[in-house]
């Protein structure tokens, strides 16, 4: 797969050894189609090396985040989930009544972050921003 080659090779420039277990995760990572979390990355890559633990996934994702190859999400109720860093190019709408998570547009926030520059002077990094609310079932 590129990314994940690309992402360990990120890695390796950084001085970052390439355990099996890094790799792994790394590979869940890029694999998953939307955002995953630290527990079923976990699940998958148990299977395959059975010596892995729980807490050497939330380390080495908090080491991916940190480098930037990956970004976390907290779409609430403890629901903290994973993509790649290049998968990462849209925000959300969570719904609190019934969990639906819907994927919109990068540029629907832009006229926000125009607004919060014009109005405070203030550079807003609105990357994979989720917003909550009601979804249209819901609001029904
Ligand atoms: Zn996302
Ligand atoms: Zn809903």
């Amino acid at each position: 797969m590129k990314h994940s080659r690309s992402a360990s090779g990120t890695l390796r420039k950084l001085g970052y050894r390439l355990t099996p277990q890094r790799i792994m995760i790394l590979e869940a990572v890029e694999r998953a189609d939307s955002h995953i979390s630290a527990e079923e990355m976990y699940t998958q890559v148990h299977r395959r090396y059975p010596y892995i633990n729980i807490s050497t996934v939330y380390r080495t994702l908090e080491l991916l985040e940190k480098l930037g190859l990956v970004i976390k999400t907290d779409f609430g109720e403890e629901r903290v989930r994973y993509h790649p860093v290049d998968k990462g190019h849209h925000h959300h709408l969570v719904c609190q009544e019934c969990g639906a998570i819907i994927d919109i547009d990068e540029s629907t926030l832009a006229r926000l972050q125009d607004v919060l520059l014009a109005r405070y002077n203030f550079s807003a990094s609105l990357k994979h921003v989720a917003i909550f609310g009601l979804c249209s079932n819901c609001r029904e």
